[in-house]
């Protein structure tokens, strides 16, 4: 079940990303391996929103745990509020200092888990 999900999401992120590139987060800028990507409605989806961008897993789960879903239709609807929320640009400034391999060993877990 969450392979069959995880897999739709892969798909749906290379869509719209250029030929070559790897996928890029929007939050942070360093690019996603598919099994970190996940998708982010920029409006919830339970406030209406259809648009999506990819974002690590890390990435993703720092925004829903800083703010509601009534927060990010209402004021972080777009990339550039959310980069403005202090404790996210502390966050995305933070991740970016971090090495290649931070995310690896963070979903190291879920991936056994998977297996
Ligand atoms: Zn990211
Ligand atoms: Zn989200």
């Amino acid at each position: 079940m969450a392979g069959r999900i995880r897999r739709k999401l892969i798909e749906a992120a290379q869509v719209d990303a250029p030929e070559k590139d790897p996928v890029a987060c929007r939050l942070c800028g360093r690019s996603i391996t598919p099994a970190h990507l996940d998708l982010h409605h920029l409006v919830p989806k339970s406030q209406g929103g259809r648009e999506t961008v990819p974002l690590h897993r890390i990435c993703h789960r720092q925004i829903h745990a800083l703010l509601t879903e009534k927060e990010l239709a209402r004021d972080y609807p777009t990339i550039d509020d959310l980069l403005a929320h202090s404790d996210i640009s502390r966050f995305v400034a933070w991740i970016r200092s971090k090495p290649e391999d931070f995310s690896e060993r963070t979903f190291k877990s879920q991936r056994l888990r998977r297996k």
